[in-house]
């Protein structure tokens, strides 16, 4: 359930806007309030001195097959969106990838194809996707000269490749925030048929963005940012840590394997926000209906 804010309790100290971590309790001139990107995580409430900040009786939207088709319906996607979730094994009856393999192939398995959910960990994943989501990595030793010949071999660094050398790779990817290990895996699939994911990815044009942040916007004032210049699972994987969208074109494997048109890029999102995002978007239509 949402968060709420008795204004006549509040002691505008705002201790609920700098504990959100989600950014969703804000304020608006001396009033403070709680946007629809609240995710009912209780924080505010603790926080508060004065008591001002309860439980209201607005529910969260998570199922996630309404929220898939939700959406869909408002952006007018229709590419599969791609969820993943957390997890230290399979559910019954869901396959283990077994790799080697890229994070972005199994992306590109479900965005191009609505492919069944899978859990992958650290032994699936040949690139740096599984340690940059935060399981880990092969533990395959490998020397200094070895990576390097492989990223040569993977066309990932050399002359005319993404990186010069591999001193780029490693400063490009320092820009973001390191996951530290805390899961053995990680589940993929399509948002129909991922229940409470933690991530998801969507794929859209400019005008399908556009719309995404000026839903987000709305009633917050706050941006989606983006990043460009490295790994498509490095930004993608930043959504998570700061619990916040984030926009990224991709790099060139994750543009190959995800099959994305040239005028797609990905929107990627914690899935916790996402009742917010078909909440305004919905506003936005039914405003934009009645408009005319
Ligand atoms: S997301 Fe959590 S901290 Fe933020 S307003 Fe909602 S309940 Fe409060
Ligand atoms: S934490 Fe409580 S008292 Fe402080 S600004 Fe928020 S609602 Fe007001």
């Amino acid at each position: 359930m949402k968060a709420t804010i008795n204004n006549d309790l509040c002691a505008q100290c705002r201790s609920c806007v700098s504990n959100c971590p989600y950014q969703a309790a804000t304020q608006r001139g001396n009033k403070f309030y709680v946007s629809s990107f609240c995710t009912g995580c209780g924080n505010c409430i603790a926080f508060c001195p004065t008591g001002a900040v309860s439980v209201s009786d607005e529910l969260i939207e998570l199922d996630n097959q309404k929220n898939d088709a939700a959406l869909k319906e408002l952006l007018d996607i229709k590419k599969p969106i791609v969820a993943m979730k957390y997890a230290n094994a399979p559910l019954e009856g869901m396959e283990t990838e077994e790799g080697p393999t890229f994070w972005c192939a199994l992306c590109g398995n479900v965005c191009a194809a609505a492919a069944d959910p899978v859990f992958f960990n650290a032994k699936s994943i040949t690139c740096g996707g599984a340690s940059l989501f935060g399981l880990g990595n092969r533990k395959v030793k490998v020397t200094k000269q070895e990576m390097h010949e492989a990223l040569v071999a993977a066309h990932v660094v050399g002359k005319g490749r993404h990186y010069r050398t591999f001193w780029e790779m490693g400063k490009s990817r320092s820009n973001y925030p390191p996951l530290i290990k805390r899961y053995e895996g990680l589940i993929i699939g399509p948002l129909d048929k991922v229940e409470m994911p933690d991530l998801v990815i969507l794929p859209v044009n400019g005008e399908q963005t556009s719309r995404l942040a000026a839903a987000y916007t709305y009633e917050t004032g706050n941006i989606i940012t983006g990043s460009a210049g490295s790994a498509g699972c490095i930004a993608a994987s930043t959504a998570y840590v700061e619990n916040k969208p984030i926009f990224t074109c991709g790099d060139h494997g994750v543009r190959t394997f995800m099959q994305l048109n040239p005028g797609e890029i990905l929107v990627s999102t914690p899935y916790a926000l996402v009742p917010g995002f078909v909440k305004n978007l919905t506003t936005a239509a039914e405003v934009s209906t009645e408009d005319k």
